[in-house]
């Protein structure tokens, strides 16, 4: 049987009734990944994964119900602990790091019954929008070779993409699911901050970073979250709002609903080739009683200079714990406890890594902490109470996840401003801590998809969740 064009609710209904083992899903998800090494999605699978399906059907022959993600492969972004397997973050310092614990997604998932498959290719240390920064080389977008998955998370993305797994984990701290989800024309959900558990995830920037699934279809997204959303006493940041039945709002239409498109992003959006697409899918909304409405995020330009300024300075104080001593490798030449932490760190970082701590010291350091960082975080804090008056008066926001398609691999490899200048659309969900998802809504010139955000209120995923449902289903135009 062929898996890889279904979504995780079809091949969810076939395992269930007992169409399908976990054996065979997990044969033929590993057949797949080898099938398309070439694109370097994936960095592992994992070797005991066929002996934990054979376990799943033992215990499907004597249990009458099955646990809902019973025997589901799930391939998860090299950043998130899996007890007793590898996790390398696409560093060469990682290399031969494996986890002691599992991180809370993790648990949350192997309690539904999944199955995790191996680890993805991602930037290093999600630093990036393209995996070219990956120790392991990059990963290839799913439908064009010449083309960037995007990233941080661009092999969970491309995973997706192609069916090697049911379904895949990011992690998102300026964009790192929706960007990759976007490139390669799947649909990734950035949780609202503090919804899902990062116990266990490797830490970026600790004010931004969230997990979140990169799913076929917005459906999936609702069962996923209903797996891996929650309180959770390990996470310190983790919100102790009530948690909904994430499929609850599925298969509302959109009459009546307000969507703000805030100014500063139309704007935007007039600058780029696609403006027309925009527009054809503002009538469509219009056309289905959905109601459109400018709003104003007046500082919305700042994002960009905001987040990095704060990103690389939570990444050079997250980063310090990376010293040649503790989890990562050595430089063998190093003498003194200096030499340790100087050789090994510029042995085993890569470029960007280097980049990220140096610029985060820099605004971090006396003199410049006033000037650069707590600039920022007022800025930061000033976007947020814009957006939430924007919220007053719109149910959900629109923005395109990006300028364009899929860019080439090596165009902006050279030129690090041009890349997070790519970053202008997602990173105002997370200095904003909004859910946001994204979908393919349409195709661009070279005919590959293009991605539309839908921002809700905090903690309201539902909402966007059934938008996007609803895009998805409804929207002809869609890619
Ligand atoms: N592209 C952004 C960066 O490089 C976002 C990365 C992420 O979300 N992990 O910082």
């Amino acid at each position: 049987m062929e898996f890889a064009n279904l979504s995780l609710t079809e091949i969810i209904e076939l395992i269930q009734n007992r169409k399908v083992t976990a054996t065979e899903l997990v044969s033929y998800y590993i057949s797949r990944i080898q099938k398309f090494k070439a694109k370097n999605a994936v960095l592992e699978v994992f070797d005991d994964a066929l002996l934990i399906a054979k376990e799943k059907d033992d215990f499907a022959k004597s249990n009458s119900t099955l646990p809902l993600l019973h025997g589901i492969p799930v391939l998860i972004k090299d950043n998130i602990s899996y007890k007793g397997h590898r996790l390398t973050c696409a560093s060469k310092f990682l290399e031969n790091y494996v986890a002691p614990y599992n991180a809370t997604v993790i648990q949350k998932l192997i309690d539904a019954g999944a199955i995790i498959l191996g680890r993805t290719n991602m930037d290093e240390f999600a630093m990036g929008g393209s995996t070219e920064n990956s120790a392991f080389g990059v990963a290839k977008n799913a439908l064009d070779d010449s083309r960037v998955s995007g990233g941080s998370s661009g092999g969970s993305a491309c995973a997706t993409a192609l069916g090697l797994a049911c379904f895949t984990l990011g992690s998102d701290t300026g964009g790192s699911i929706r960007q990759p989800s976007s490139f390669n024309g799947v649909v990734g959900l950035k949780p609202t901050y503090g919804r899902v558990s990062r116990y266990g995830l490797v830490a970026f920037a600790s004010s931004l970073d969230q997990i979140g699934p990169i799913t076929k279809t917005a459906e999936d997204t609702a069962i996923v979250m209903n797996i891996i959303a929650g309180n959770d006493e390990k996470d310190l940041t983790s919100s102790q709002i009530n948690v909904p039945d994430f499929t609850h709002k599925l298969g509302n239409n959109i009459s009546g609903l307000v969507f703000g498109i805030p100014t500063e992003i139309l704007n935007l959006i007039k600058k780029t080739k696609y403006f027309d697409k925009y527009q054809k899918l503002f009538n469509y909304i219009n056309s289905q009683g959905g109601i459109l409405k400018e709003v104003n995020i007046p500082h919305y330009e700042m994002s960009l200079p905001v987040y990095y300024v704060l990103a690389p300075a939570e990444a050079a104080s997250n980063l310090g714990r990376f010293d040649g001593i503790k989890y990562t490798k050595r430089d063998e030449s190093a003498y003194s406890i200096d030499e340790i932490y100087s050789f090994s760190r510029t042995k085993y970082f890569g470029e960007e890594v280097k980049r990220r701590i140096m610029l985060g010291n820099f605004v971090l350091s006396s003199g410049y902490y006033d000037a650069y960082y707590m600039k920022a975080k007022t800025i930061k804090n000033l976007l947020k109470t814009e957006v939430t008056k924007a919220l007053d008066e719109c149910d959900v926001i629109l923005m395109p996840t990006t300028f364009g398609e899929a860019f080439k691999i090596g165009e902006k490899s050279t030129d690090p401003v041009s890349m997070y200048a790519e970053d202008m659309f997602t990173i105002f969900a997370n200095l904003t801590e909004l859910p946001s998802i994204s979908i393919p809504f349409d195709k661009g010139v070279s005919g590959l998809p293009l991605g539309l955000q839908i921002l809700g209120r905090h903690f309201d995923e539902e909402t966007i969740i059934s938008v996007a449902d609803y895009f998805q289903k409804n929207y002809k135009e869609k890619a």
